[in-house]
């Protein structure tokens, strides 16, 4: 029975270490980028202007006028743009303060804004991999779990990969993100350069803002491939054990 794999006694070494390896990874970007935000929100930048006011002032050298700068409700790090309602909310400290942080979480949001201005390629794909995306990762633990106790027949077999498969949109969703988000992340500091918005001595602190943020990103990618490499390697190793 596959559920023996599975569930309890089923776990081997190299099982557990898969999953150790994304819980590691998890526990680690995540507290890299909370760390870094904590560190540089402390921090003033010396151009001593607020989030919205470096966000609205990359919008207006663009030339985009459609898109709005708002105050959004949520708590730290939840910074977001809203392609269909065309507005960049920054959370209140963000959006009010002039850190380090706040000033280039604002030109990275920002940078999103440009992105779909100018039709940036990888924003079309990404929203077309969406709609399949927030189904699959509603569903796919859900169809592996249960191929895994049908798996004896081939109704459980053909189940478990068309779970596996949608693991594999989830993860390509991911994939296509990183590009945007590195690209966000550069125009961010181009724009801030450019326009003069941040001293010399502040670059280096943004940056380590974005990586932190970008590798999140990173991480959330790896521990899905992570999941589907234990998922198969689960069942090729039960099918082995079986023969
Ligand atoms: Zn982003």
């Amino acid at each position: 029975m596959m559920l023996l794999y599975y569930g309890y006694g089923g776990l081997d070494t190299v099982q557990l270490i898969l999953i150790g390896a994304a819980l590691l990874l998890a526990v680690f970007s995540q507290s890299k980028v909370r760390g870094t935000y904590e560190k540089y929100k402390q921090i003033p930048a010396n151009t001593n202007l607020t989030g919205a006011q470096i966000a609205q002032t990359i919008l207006d050298h663009h030339n985009i006028h459609d898109v709005q700068v708002v105050p959004g409700q949520g708590a730290e790090l939840s910074d977001f743009y809203d392609p269909k309602k065309k507005i960049v909310s920054l959370s209140s400290n963000i959006y009010n303060t002039n850190s380090i942080a706040a000033m280039a979480v604002a030109a990275h949001e920002v940078g999103h804004a440009i992105q779909h201005a100018t039709d940036y390629k990888f924003i079309a794909i990404r929203n077309r991999l969406l709609p399949m995306t927030i189904v699959a990762s509603n569903f796919s633990m859900l169809i592996v779990m249960l191929s895994l106790i049908f798996y004896s027949s081939s109704i459980g077999q053909t189940m478990f990969w068309v779970g596996i498969a949608m693991y594999g949109i989830v993860g390509l969703f991911q994939l296509v993100t990183l590009p945007v988000e590195f690209d966000a992340s550069k125009r961010a500091i181009n724009n801030l350069q450019t326009l003069n918005l941040v001293a010399d001595e502040d670059i280096a602190g943004s940056k380590q803002m974005l990586n932190a943020a970008a590798f999140t990103y990173v991480a959330a990618f790896l521990s899905t491939i992570l999941t589907i490499l234990r998922l198969v390697l689960m069942v090729v190793g039960g099918n082995r054990r079986r023969n």
